[in-house]
């Protein structure tokens, strides 16, 4: 077994740990490789071990692994910040985008998405930090561009998404995860049917489900620590 192989092992007992300790059934939880800045030999390691689902943050590095990987059939799931100029790629190329913050960025997508693809499933990013993020929409803001977003008819809105500002104190961060699951749950009260809290990351994914995450977006604990932070888009 490779070390990626062995990391992701262990990334799915914390996984199954964190459901157990929340009274959660695991299967509700889907686990995302974020491959970002790892080459298409390192998906590979982990697509052996059974992992489906992959995050990439960049738009242009992602096309070419997601080409270099076709014959494996995998879903991509955009999550970085996507510029206007880098919709129609991202529409063309991925199976979700996690990073929807403006009408626009929405709006470009549904255009773009070919109607011989599946719909493009999108989540709307959430500033759960208030002023230490710049990135997602506020709180306040969520109920009308999700009711946008809804009625583009080549997008369909899943759910929510947050980063949390770093935090060593675990009460901040569940804290954050928590609003974004009330955000969640004050919708999905006036019919939205949202099936997704994209929250978790390496170091906070037992916070995350324990709030209720559906989704975790996990690199550095399955991948190891990435050799050129940030990178190009
Ligand atoms: C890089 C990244 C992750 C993964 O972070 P790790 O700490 O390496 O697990 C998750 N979500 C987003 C949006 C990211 O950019």
């Amino acid at each position: 077994m490779t070390s990626i192989q062995s990391n992701l092992q262990a990334v799915r007992r914390r996984l199954a740990a964190a459901a157990a300790a929340a009274g959660r059934d695991p299967a509700g939880i889907v686990l995302l490789a974020v491959s970002k800045t790892w080459p298409a030999a390192s998906i590979r390691e982990a697509v052996a071990a059974g992992q489906h689902a992959y995050g990439e943050n960049y738009v242009q590095e992602a096309v070419h692994k997601i080409a270099e990987l076709q014959d494996c059939a995998l879903e991509w799931h955009f999550i970085g910040p996507l510029q206007s100029n880098k919709t129609r790629l991202a529409a063309l190329n991925f199976d979700w985008v996690h990073s929807v913050d403006r009408l626009r960025i929405a709006e470009r997508l549904s255009e773009q998405r070919p109607g011989s693809r599946a719909p493009l499933n999108v989540c709307i990013q959430v500033n759960v930090s208030g002023e230490q993020s710049k990135s997602g929409v506020a709180p306040g803001e969520v109920a009308e561009l999700a009711a946008r977003v809804r009625e583009l008819p080549r997008l369909r809105l899943r759910g929510l998404m947050a980063i949390p500002e770093p935090s060593r104190d675990a009460s901040v961060l569940r804290a954050r995860f928590a609003v974004l699951r009330a955000v969640r749950d004050e919708l999905n009260a006036s019919g939205m049917g949202m099936d997704t809290l994209s929250m978790g990351m390496s170091d906070d994914l037992e916070l995350a489900i324990a709030e209720g995450s559906t989704m975790i977006r996990v690199g550095s604990a399955i991948f190891g620590n990435r050799v050129r932070a940030g990178g190009a888009a």
